[in-house]
């Protein structure tokens, strides 16, 4: 049993060893991926339920890596945030992805909106309002066709600040949605003080919909509620056509999932909506 032990104790260490020589090792290798281009955007459609059609994309990292291959942002992104690459990663995801909007709206496509994904870090800089003008500016691109994503835990690690950012984007006309709505622990009350203009319903909630009565009421509430607070609701993860009618009938808005398609390279996401 002793020797056991220590074969456990053995392999606890070097796993925990094996953790922290990768985490390691993509700290430095992440720190030259954007100048040595491995980084790239996909996008993934968002569908208006009522109409069937491409209202929107969100924005979302894919890290590729010569020799590890690729990354996960999950894996990734926690790195970025702890040293602070997620500010110039950050700031190059917006400009992309609006670039790249204006560029497709340029060669025809009818306007739809860009979500981008945003830390906390980065919703922290009380310069965010004027970056994000200027980004923008730079994309010749109507604010309205941004919209911010932020997680619960973003808004309310500090609230007054966020008041401050939320509502000054607002102003400019910039859009916020509320990223995996739902998993955070904060109150409903932030609704009313925020300038939220839409709910994205976590996919934890989505996955077992048609069976669980529980994640049913759920996101039914969650979408009345919406309703009536004036904001929109998109269902993310939508994986069947069983979830998207019920998404459906309950009247939300939109939906997002593997069912229409998933994160797509620029060329294949062109292609995806001029097919529909
Ligand atoms: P998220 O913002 O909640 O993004 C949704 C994730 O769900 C994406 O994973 C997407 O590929 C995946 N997904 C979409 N449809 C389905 C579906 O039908 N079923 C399932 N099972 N999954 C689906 P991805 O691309 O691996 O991104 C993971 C997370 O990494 C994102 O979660 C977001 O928190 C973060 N992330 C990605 N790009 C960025 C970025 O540019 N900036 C920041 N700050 N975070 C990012
Ligand atoms: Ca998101
Ligand atoms: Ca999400
Ligand atoms: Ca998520």
């Amino acid at each position: 049993a002793k020797a056991d032990g220590r074969n456990g104790y053995r392999f606890y260490t070097a796993q925990i060893q094996a953790h922290s020589d990768r985490m390691l090792l993509l700290d430095n290798a992440l720190r030259r991926a954007l100048e040595r281009k491995q980084l790239e955007l996909h996008y993934q459609p968002q569908i208006a339920l009522m109409s069937g059609q491409v209202v929107g994309a969100e924005a979302l990292l894919r890290w590729t890596h010569p020799e590890l291959g690729a990354i996960s942002p999950v894996e990734f992104i926690p790195i970025a945030e702890n040293n602070g690459l997620i500010l110039p990663i950050g700031e190059w995801v917006m400009r992309t992805a609006t670039r790249q909007l204006s560029t497709w709206i340029a060669r025809g496509m009818a306007p739809i909106t860009m979500a981008v994904n945003l830390s906390a870090l980065q919703f922290r800089n009380p310069n965010l309002p004027q970056l994000v003008t200027r980004i923008l500016e730079d994309a010749a691109l109507p604010p309205q066709l941004l919209e911010i994503e932020l997680t619960e835990g973003v808004a309310m690690t500090h609230p007054l600040e966020a008041v401050a950012v939320m509502n000054e984007l607002h102003q400019r006309g910039v859009r916020m949605a509320i990223d995996d709505f739902g998993t955070g622990y904060s109150s409903l009350s932030y609704l009313k003080k925020f300038q939220v203009y839409k709910l994205k319903i976590d996919q934890s909630f989505v996955r077992d919909i048609t069976e669980d009565p529980d994640d049913k009421a759920i996101v039914g509430a969650v979408i009345s509620m919406a309703s009536s607070l004036g904001l929109q609701t998109i269902a993310e993860g939508v994986e069947t056509e069983g979830q998207l009618e019920f998404l459906r009938a309950r009247g939300c808005n939109e939906a997002q999932g593997f069912y229409f398609s998933r994160p797509l390279p620029t060329q294949a996401f062109e292609d995806f909506v001029r097919k529909q």
